[in-house]
């Protein structure tokens, strides 16, 4: 019997992580967010004071961050070199930094070889990300790619973020989404991109509770045709 893997793709504010965590919670399955490894990776490079144009002192960098994931997934904890980074990495400032340093191979290289073996070495996993299906676990049993118009995940971002950064309006919002979206989906080394085999679901007019319903619906589908070969 083979572990399960879930994949959870697609751009920025369009429901990955909730629903990746609610995913994991519902079977039992580990709950890696492979965007807090890029973030993390983002904050240890800006500590070290080293340009993001120098590409061989970022992979130094990278190699050597200890980055860990830690606790359920909904209480989940981002350890960078054993110190709690998890809310310091949430800010727009290091998403900007990470969406920058996650174009950079080498830094992928080694973030997708260390997914590869957390994956492996757990019993079930549910990654979100924007190369899951496609480049880190092709084989996934299941891979969604969540979607949403522009305006909607830029409101929920703006939704989540306006108590900690007031200084920021819709606007500037709607403009970082623009730029990662376009940062992530044009550079040469995995840019996100829809999986052939992945079920798409356009999130704009679905609450979080429906777009749960259809992929716990994937997900039984596929157990069930997928038989003794897909354990949870
Ligand atoms: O998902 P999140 O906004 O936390 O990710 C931060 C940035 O990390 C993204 O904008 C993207 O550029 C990068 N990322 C990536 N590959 C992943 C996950 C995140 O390139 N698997």
């Amino acid at each position: 019997m083979t572990s399960m893997i879930i994949a959870i793709d697609g751009p920025s504010g369009a429901g990955k992580s909730t629903l990746g965590r609610m995913i994991a919670r519902e079977f039992n399955l580990l709950y890696i967010d492979t965007g807090a490894m890029y973030r993390a990776v983002a904050l240890a490079v800006t500590e070290s004071g080293v340009s993001t144009s120098d590409r061989a002192a970022v992979a130094e960098v990278t190699g050597r961050a200890v980055i860990n994931l830690r606790g359920d997934p909904d209480s989940l904890r981002v350890m960078l070199d054993g110190r709690d980074v998890s809310d310091e990495i949430r800010s727009e400032r290091i998403g900007h930094t990470a969406s920058v340093v996650s174009a950079i191979p080498e830094v992928r290289r080694e973030l997708v070889r260390r997914q590869r073996e957390m994956g492996a070495r757990s019993g079930g996993v549910v990654l979100d990300g924007r190369d899951i299906g496609t480049v880190v676990f092709p084989a996934a049993a299941v891979k969604f790619f969540l979607t949403a118009v522009p305006e909607a995940r830029a409101k929920r971002r703006y939704d989540e973020e306006r108590v900690k950064a007031q200084e920021h309006t819709f606007e500037d919002t709607l403009a970082d989404i623009n730029a990662r979206d376009r940062r992530d989906s044009t550079r040469a080394d995995s840019p996100l991109a829809i999986a052939e085999d992945a079920v798409v679901i356009d999130t704009t007019e679905l609450s979080i509770e429906d777009v749960f319903a259809r992929m716990v619906d994937v997900i039984r589908d596929r157990q069930q045709a997928g038989g003794q070969n897909m354990s949870l």
